[in-house]
Formats: C-alpha cells, structure tokens, sequence
C-alpha cells in the first residue's frame, strides 16, 4: 500500500522507521520545507506546499495512494484541514496522530491564553526578560511590547523583520534535558518563559525547569483539530491502524 507521511514532528520521524523497515507499505514522508537542514530521514522524503487541499488532492491520486497519516504539529492548523479536505474529496482514509497536550500540575505557574496577541497582552507592562520557545512563524505580535527583553530559540535563525526590537537569538534543535534548561533560564536571568503547548517529550524539560526556579509560564494553547478525523496518540497506534487498514479491517 502506497503511504503519504506528513510530517514535521518526532512522531512522523518514528513512522517513518517503522515504515522503512516494513515491506507491505511504500511510504513518502512529506515536510513542508521549513528547516534548512531537516533530519536525515529514512524513507524517501518530498518537501514543500501541495497548493492547498485540491494540490494535496491530487497528489494523493495521482501517486495511487492508500492511507493519509497526518502526523503534523498540533499548531500546524492549515495542513489538518487541508489534509481532512483532501482526505474528503479522494474518498481516501485519513489518521492524525495528535500527542497528548502537557497539562500543569500543583507546582506549576502557567498562564492560558488562547493567541499569541493574548500572549503578549499577559507579559504585561512593565520590562521583564522572555524566554520564547514558539518557533519562527508566530514571533511578530510581540513587536508589540518593545520594552521587554527576548531570549529567541528557534532551530533556524528568525528572518530579522519578525523580531522584536530588543530580542536576542539561539538556534538550537530538542530535544533538550532539563539541567541545559534550567542553566539557560538562570544565565540569562529569565522571568517569564511563553511556549505553545505542543506536548511531547523533546522540548518539555524547559517547563520542568521553570517549575524548579518558580518561574511563569505563558501557556498558549491549541487550536482545534479538524472533527471529523480519526486520531491516535502515538506512531505505534498509526502503525497498527496501517495494518488494520490494508487487511480492509
Ligand atoms: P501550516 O500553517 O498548517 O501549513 C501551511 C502550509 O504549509 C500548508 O498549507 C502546506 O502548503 C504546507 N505544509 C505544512 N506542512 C506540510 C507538510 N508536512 N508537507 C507539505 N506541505 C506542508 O503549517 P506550519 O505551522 O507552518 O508548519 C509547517 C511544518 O512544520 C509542518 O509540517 C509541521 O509539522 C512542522 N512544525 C510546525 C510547528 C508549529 O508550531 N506550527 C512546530 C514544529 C513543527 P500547501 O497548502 O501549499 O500544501
């Protein structure tokens, strides 16, 4: 069965080794070509936009596939509903694979908000030093409070127009244990961290660390998931739906 990957996440990496070492699928892994140098990667791997869902539709077709694993982030909101679309218009079967979301236990001090504008808004008036752990592509609302200090990570270094004025930048790749974390937070005298909840194991050591120096955390969370797709939480799950779906189960 002909296998379409899309990926970007340690969860689609992990497919993409079971489905390599697995002859009764021929997979493609597709990333949308954000990072200039992805992992290397197992499986033969296409990289870019399919041009909206009727792109992605099409390719599905024209490349005879069997089965769709969405396993994008879970803030990577115009490929689910385009992969749901184009999962619709092909009659062809669709399986997200969606991590469970970190939730805050007793010790933790986070602050849920529902946009990056929130996120902004929650820092406050007054100058304080941000640690900002949300990727590239949503770094321009925070121009909008230029009297705080921000301490940028991001795998690729950020296009300098969407930095704020005062933002200082490390590239770095997870996944990232919590002694680094909790050394980076206290060298750089941090007082406030904002991430996406994006759950997992790579990148979550840093909010174990703000916990252990009682430092906020401005949580932004999720945005909804297309509702009508079938979902698991692990590649392992996907992988045993891929079984049941080539027996015709
Ligand atoms: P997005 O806003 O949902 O997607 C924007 C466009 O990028 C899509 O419409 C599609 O273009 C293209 N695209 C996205 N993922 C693709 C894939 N796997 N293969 C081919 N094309 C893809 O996505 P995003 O938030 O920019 O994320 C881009 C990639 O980075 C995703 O693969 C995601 O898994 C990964 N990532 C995202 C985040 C995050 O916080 N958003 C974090 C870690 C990793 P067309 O419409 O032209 O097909």
């Amino acid at each position: 069965m002909n296998v379409l990957l899309l990926g970007g996440t340690s969860e689609a990496s992990q497919l993409a080794r079971m489905l390599a070492d697995d002859g009764r699928f021929r997979a493609t892994l597709s990333l949308a070509g954000r990072t200039a140098s992805p992992a290397p990667q197992p499986l033969p791997t296409r990289s870019g936009g399919f041009g909206g869902a009727q792109g992605l539709a099409s390719f599905l077709h024209a490349h005879r596939i069997g089965a769709l694993i969405d396993a994008t982030h879970p803030f990577a909101t115009q490929i689910h509903r385009n992969a749901a679309e184009a999962s619709r218009m092909t009659d062809l079967k669709l399986l997200a694979i969606v991590r469970p979301a970190w939730t805050p236990g007793p010790a933790d001090a986070w602050r849920p908000v529902a946009t990056m504008q929130e996120a902004v808004a929650a820092l406050g008036s007054f100058p304080r030093r941000v640690f900002l752990t949300i990727g590239q592509k949503d770094l321009t609302p925070f121009a909008a409070a230029p009297w705080h200090d921000y301490l940028v990570r991001s795998v690729d270094p950020p296009p300098v127009a969407v930095l704020p004025p005062k933002a200082t930048v490390i590239t770095a790749r997870g996944p990232f244990g919590e002694a680094d974390e909790k050394r980076l937070l206290t060298e750089w005298r941090t007082d406030v961290l904002v991430t996406k909840n994006s759950g997992g194991t790579a990148t979550r050591a840093k909010l174990a660390a703000a916990r252990l120096l009682g430092l906020p955390v401005v949580m932004v969370m999720r945005p909804p998931q297309p509702e009508d797709v079938e979902r698991v939480e692990t590649a392992e799950e996907a992988m045993a739906w891929l079984h049941r779906t080539l027996r015709g189960a």
